[in-house]
């Protein structure tokens, strides 16, 4: 077998996600100050709406853009916004955060490595984020990209990898997934059959089940490990 298709997770494997969400709710929050003046909640005090919403509807839990949509909608009925006017307030509301969430900053290094490496080989995303590949700047290198919204099932859940093999027509054994978290990126990709590389996180620290069958510290040494990783499984 030989590796044909590599497939990443995005937060934390391409960049930091922590910054880009605190101002995201940031940019959210001052919009709905200038446009909602009579909404009672700002972003924080929003959070106690979230429990109550996935105790009536439980699988918003596996659809986060779609669940934050709501509790936004949620508030400002709670306001006494007319259900129309809350509606369209919080389609604009969540067109904010994500253009705030989209606008990312790669860590250094990781665009020359996804170039480099898509010379070779078929790149996509399987994330359990809202990041969006196209608003990002990626679609013109990855050829795919499903996320727990989509296939309706965040990792360790296997479908987002069986959506990547179904599409790319490829084996477990063609497929590397690089990630950061060692539970649900690498022990769930080592469980679908894949081969793993684990862009370590200091965040992270607690072990999965599984090693890694390549480990790196910085994303630009990506390219290398791949390369160590297809002398060990080519033939
Ligand atoms: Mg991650």
């Amino acid at each position: 077998m030989v590796i044909k298709v590599i497939a990443f997770d995005l937060d934390d494997t391409l960049w930091a996600v922590k910054p880009v969400i605190i101002r995201a709710e940031q940019r959210l929050d001052s919009w709905l100050k200038t446009h909602v003046p009579e909404l009672r909640y700002d972003v924080h005090s929003m959070r106690e709406l979230r429990h109550e919403l996935l105790r009536q509807e439980p699988e918003l839990g596996k659809k986060i853009t779609e669940l934050r949509r709501r509790i936004i909608q949620q508030a400002m009925r709670m306001s006494d916004i007319s259900s129309r006017r809350a509606t369209h307030l919080a389609n604009e509301a969540i067109e904010v955060f994500l253009a705030a969430r989209n606008d990312i900053q790669f860590f250094a290094g990781a665009l020359a490595s996804l170039e480099e490496l898509s010379k070779r080989y078929v790149l996509g995303a399987l994330s359990n984020g809202n990041a969006d590949i196209r608003r990002i700047g990626l679609e013109g290198i990855f050829t795919f990209a499903f996320s727990a919204e989509i296939v309706g099932a965040p990792k360790p859940d296997p479908r987002l990898f069986h959506a990547a093999l179904a599409h790319t027509r490829t084996q477990p054994t063609e497929m590397v997934y690089v990630g950061d978290d060692p539970k649900l990126d690498i022990d769930a990709a080592k469980r679908v059959g894949l081969h793993t590389i684990w862009m370590k996180n200091p965040e992270r620290i607690e072990a999965g089940e599984t090693v890694a069958d390549e480990a790196i510290d910085d994303i630009s040494d990506l390219p290398a490990a791949v390369n160590r990783l297809h002398e060990k499984v080519g033939i």
